[in-house]
């Protein structure tokens, strides 16, 4: 594996929220589990889950979609307060958000009676950390029009503390936001269901019994994650502090002076460094820099190594033997077989929280889950149907699919089409399995078919020259995207056109330009994608797709991707291709219609391989 690494620990981060939960749970405090530091990666919410955390909290829509598109169907909280241009998405996404603007809350109210939903409120209270929070005068008359306004329910009330202001909860200011919550109850009659007192800051408050009665809700990152409260950033009794490490390889192991020869300035950061004369010392260079961490938040595992500095894309440690000890101790250390380290081999460095949060927002850093997740979580495997998208279980292109993580099950020529295959199908999208369609028609129906049946809810993404909504009768007489959404009498069937993006189009005739309108489908023609750039355009159709769904069944073209003559060029296909993969939010793969064999075949392999996560850096 090329590039530095991040190693995360499942059953730790299990443990620590078994931990975490039962000792809020003996407190009657319930823990919502923040993911937001892993960028909502699927695996830790569901260790969450299983360690009793009662939902998932995310400061960002586009990691609540990846955890709906991933399985997560738990209660979700959105911990960053809405933007208003953001209402209709986030009521569609999440359950409960956190509020502290009236003109935000009239705005969720409209969009949840839009959509026929109940949206939770919970009201932040600013207890004089002055991040976000309604200032207490405001807090009755925001509450009463909570209450009144239509499809929206005032679930509670919440503060968050140790954020920008670094004011620490104590039994005084919780008592306050205990408080607020009886006089909204008193005031207006109501009861409210969640008092919710803030971070892991709180937890060393609650811990020696002093969280005041009342205080019902804790909505918990860095503990769960690092193993320690926020406060003094101490140990959480407990829990595990290593759940995630960061992994760098050496690319250079020499002695050399501990200090540099010869008249010094700046660094490359404008920065005039120091040094210490400590002579000859063993010096290691990593492949991983200022771009991939926050440096100042890593430490080394071994006690003994020390990081001497850093720049854009080298880490330098200094990897001498303890210095504590006698020249002879230190030479036997070195001397001493498995401890001994040589190039190529592997530093590890825990984190603290930014370290943590900028390796994971990292594309240069890859992610690798170890841990017993049960059977199904994750997504691992891969089934072809139909086609001949390589049976060849050695050829190189499933070696490929192998290396990038995927158990690859091959295609099944005996299932008949119809409600067989569509049952097949349907069993591999509800049981974590990756389908990739590849039959004859342009477009699958079946697989379309048992998509639509089998994830409630899901978008449309369509990657295609053509609309095929009328359908060309010849070639895909039931494989017409017009057919499958209209039904008989132009019958609106699923997805729900707001999730259907159309992307590529360059020839759309006059009856669906007309059907596309009526239908208020979402297209980006080859036209915006020359104007806006392949990923600005790959990004708002991805986003655009999942809102409010369970994931994306994606449709490719291979035509789209003509060598860039009148469609897109081979790497702007690529890029599509590896954002869709990023973005986590496939569920289907459709490549139907496609030529398999041959040179564009093999082209279409690798298009199909970038979709599945397969990146140039490797994994
Ligand atoms: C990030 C966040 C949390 C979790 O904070 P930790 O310190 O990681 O426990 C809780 N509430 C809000 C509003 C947040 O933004």
């Amino acid at each position: 594996m090329a590039g530095p690494n991040v190693i995360v620990n499942i059953d730790k981060i299990e443990a620590n929220a078994r931990s975490i939960t039962s000792m809020c749970g003996d407190y009657g405090i319930e823990v919502t589990g923040v993911t937001k530091v892993t960028c909502g990666m699927p695996s830790v919410a569901r260790a969450l889950l299983r360690g009793g955390v009662k939902g998932i909290g995310e400061s960002r829509l586009e990691n609540v979609h990846r955890l709906r598109a991933n399985g997560i169907v738990d209660e979700m909280m959105l911990l960053r307060i809405p933007p208003l241009s953001e209402t209709d998405e986030i009521v569609r996404s999440v359950d409960i958000s956190l509020n502290s603007e009236l003109s935000v809350i009239r705005s969720l109210s409209r969009a949840a009676e839009e959509h026929g939903l109940v949206h939770n409120v919970i009201l932040m209270i600013d207890l004089g950390d002055l991040r976000e929070g309604l200032w207490p005068e405001d807090v009755l008359p925001a509450a009463r029009e909570t209450l009144e306004l239509p499809n929206l329910k005032l679930k509670g009330v919440g503060t968050n503390l140790t954020c920008y202001g670094g004011v620490i909860p104590t039994e005084k200011n919780m008592l306050q936001l205990v408080d607020w919550a009886h006089r909204i109850e008193d005031t207006f009659g109501v009861k409210l269901e969640t008092i919710s007192g803030g971070n892991s800051s709180s937890l060393p408050l609650l811990k020696k019994g002093n969280m005041p009665q009342g205080v019902n809700h804790l909505r918990i990152g860095e503990a769960l994650m690092l193993g320690r409260e926020t406060v003094h950033r101490s140990a959480w009794p407990g829990t595990s502090q290593d759940a995630f490490l960061l992994e760098a390889e050496l690319i250079e192991l020499k002695k050399k002076p501990s200090v540099p020869i010869g008249e010094t300035g700046e660094d490359a950061f404008g920065k005039t460094p120091t040094f210490e004369d400590k002579g000859k010392i063993l010096r290691g260079i990593l492949n991983i820099g200022r771009e991939d961490v926050d440096v100042e938040g890593l430490q080394p595992v071994a006690p003994q190594q020390r990081i001497l500095g850093a720049s854009s894309d080298h880490l330098l440690v200094d990897l001498s033997p303890d210095y504590e000890k006698g020249e002879q101790e230190q030479s036997d250390l070195e001397q001493a077989g498995p401890q001994r380290l040589e190039l190529g081999d592997k530093v590890a460095f825990r984190m603290n929280y930014s370290a943590l949060l900028a390796a994971m927002t990292s594309a240069y850093v890859s992610k690798r889950e170890i841990g017993a997740e049960p059977e199904g979580g994750q997504r691992t495997v891969l089934r072809f149907f139909g086609g001949n998208l390589s049976r060849d279980p050695d050829s190189a292109f499933h070696r490929t699919l192998r290396s990038i993580g995927y158990r690859v099950v091959s295609s099944s020529d005996s299932i008949k089409p119809g409600r067989e295959l569509q049952t097949a199908i349907a069993g591999c999208v509800q049981n974590n399995c990756m389908p990739v369609l590849c039959g004859q028609e342009q477009l699958s129906p079946d697989g379309f078919t048992a998509c639509t049946r089998s994830i409630e809810n899901a978008g449309l993404l369509w990657l295609s020259p053509g609309a095929g909504i009328i359908g060309d009768k010849k070639s895909s007489p039931a494989g017409s995207l017009g057919q499958l959404l209209q039904g008989e009498n132009e019958h609106y069937l699923s997805p729900a056109a707001d999730n259907i993006v159309l992307v590529g189009l360059r020839e759309v005739g006059e009856r669906e330009a007309g059907i596309i309108r009526r239908l208020g489908i979402t297209v980006y023609t080859m036209e915006d994608i020359d104007s806006l750039g392949i990923s600005a355009v790959l990004r708002k159709a991805l986003q655009r797709a999942v809102i409010g769904t369970r994931g994306v069944y994606v449709y490719f073209d291979e035509r789209l991707a003509d060598g860039g003559q009148e469609g897109l060029t081979n790497r702007e296909t690529h890029l599509a291709m590896e954002m869709i993969a990023r973005s986590g939010f496939m569920r289907v793969l459709d490549v139907s219609g496609a030529h398999t064999g041959g040179r564009s075949g093999s082209k279409l392999k690798k298009f199909v391989a970038s979709a599945l996560g397969k990146r140039i850096l490797g994994p």
